[in-house]
């Protein structure tokens, strides 16, 4: 039976998990290996080491164990900001006349604005306790250059940030954040490195993309002692970390006899969507309940709802290993537009997978409609969403509306990734009016995939 709820569900210190949920070992089709573009055979855990540190690829390639101790050293920073509120959207759901119950996960409660920080603590905690002197990375908006610096910070390590291009000068605050925090910040594509290089050449007036500034910082770790690679989104270990949002949400909601029937997430890499759903995905692949759950995409960057299901390379230089994903290819270059964290060619492999064996559905909208439903939640609940964040509004809204037509009274449950307060460029390309949509054509698309490798494992073409 449902209880009163009230607005703000908040856990305890010691309501929070101690462990993170690997929902992989749930998963009868566990994703496809990735894959050593030099020797086209599965990577080794070698060849991941030399890239990231150890113990993220111990859990990257865990397929077996459901629950992953979060050590103390890391619950003790996410005390800083976790438990993070579940809320319940009454003011959004009167707006929308709606018989539906809303829910949203709010994980923009820390200076970095947004769910990375969940990851970019353990990452660096493993890092530091590995011995490694710095570690490198790229950020697209910056939310995950700013959690990663916060990180760096608390645990003693330097960081290179490889910045977006356009994000940089549409953020100058944002860059200044990651840089107060003690990171270096790099614009890319970048003079630096050969990869920086050669896209330059190439493209002399581009404004760079998350898939190259990822070959800059790899590259950079590559040639650097005592540093390794770190990376925000898409791989499974970072999923892994992202999985307290959702055990958060799951001991809330079972603590007042909650059941969500739809849980929707924007999907950039795909890490904070499968991080909310894990554990309701892991009880649903148990035939335990029949959550449906909504992955929300940008119109103009559509990895899983136009994209292809096959191996490609995670960055635009073409250096890192092969993923099977949903993926517009490693070369595609989405159009500008608002929402830097879900501009990102592929999906993580675990996400893609869920999505080709039909556990999960995806949507794709369009650019002002997100700012519509962005504005109207601002408006009614008060916090001022990140664009990105604002694709998963959009869709529990459309989903709202929907129960107002059929009477049901649906629970909806949505990931609100984070704070907008550095989009206020995009906040007012919408409020001049001037905001357009970019909907990439069959022919920009195909251009994109003409950018997956052609691959070959064991003799045969995959
Ligand atoms: C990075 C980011 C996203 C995208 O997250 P993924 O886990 O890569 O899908 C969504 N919202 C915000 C606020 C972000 O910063």
């Amino acid at each position: 039976m449902e209880k009163n709820i009230p607005y703000k569900i908040y856990l305890s210190e010691e309501e929070m998990p101690k462990y993170w949920y690997n929902v992989k070992a749930h998963m009868k089709s566990k994703h496809a290996p990735f894959i050593n573009p030099a020797t086209q055979k599965p990577c080794s855990k070698d060849d991941l080491k030399s890239v990231f540190c150890d113990e993220c690829v111990e859990q990257e390639l865990n397929d077996t164990d459901e629950l992953i101790e979060i050590p103390q050293g890391i619950r003790d920073f996410y005390k800083m900001f976790r438990p993070s509120p579940l809320v319940r959207a009454y003011f959004l759901e009167k707006l929308l006349d709606t018989p539906a119950r809303i829910y949203y996960k709010f994980e923009g409660n820390n200076t970095s604005g947004s769910h990375k920080l969940n990851s970019a603590a353990a990452q660096a905690y493993y890092a530091k306790k590995q011995g490694l002197k710095s570690i490198t990375t790229e950020t697209g908006a910056g939310q995950w250059g700013t959690a990663l610096a916060m990180a760096a910070a608390f645990y003693g390590l330097n960081l290179d940030v490889y910045m977006v291009k356009v994000s940089a000068m549409q953020k100058p605050h944002r860059r200044e954040v990651i840089r107060t925090y003690g990171a270096n910040v790099i614009t890319s594509p970048s003079e630096t490195t050969n990869a920086g290089r050669k896209i330059l050449a190439e493209f002399p007036e581009t404004g760079g993309s998350l898939g190259c500034a990822i070959s800059e910082a790899v590259e950079k770790a590559s040639v650097t002692p005592s540093c390794r690679y770190v990376l925000g989104s898409v791989l499974d270990h970072v999923l892994l970390h992202q999985t307290v949002i959702g055990q958060e949400c799951k001991t809330a909601m079972d603590k007042y006899g909650i059941t969500p029937d739809v849980i929707i997430g924007c999907c950039g890499g795909g890490s904070n969507f499968g991080g909310l759903i894990a554990p309701f995905m892991g009880e649903r692949l148990e035939g335990k309940n029949s959550v449906e759950f909504v992955g929300v995409e940008p119109a103009s960057c559509p990895s899983l709802t136009r994209g292809k299901f096959a191996y490609d390379f995670c960055d635009a230089a073409k250096t890192t290993p092969l993923a099977k994903m949903y993926t517009l290819g490693c070369g595609f270059m989405p159009s500008p537009n608002h929402a830097g964290g879900l501009r990102y060619h592929g999906m993580s492999p675990i996400v893609s997978q869920l999505f080709h064996d039909g556990c999960i559905k995806a949507v794709a909208v369009e650019q002002k409609s997100v700012f519509e439903a962005a504005v109207m939640f601002a408006k009614c609940e008060g916090i001022l969403p990140a664009p990105e964040s604002s694709h998963a509004i959009r869709a529990a809204v459309d989903e709202a509306l929907k129960c107002r037509e059929t009477g049901e009274k649906k629970t909806i449950l949505f990931g609100l990734t984070g704070t907008g307060y550095f989009d206020m460029s995009a906040y007012q390309k919408y409020n001049d009016g001037v905001m357009g949509d970019n909907i990439p054509s069959e022919a920009d698309l195909q251009k994109g995939f003409e950018t997956i490798p052609k691959c070959k494992v064991n003799g045969s073409e995959i």
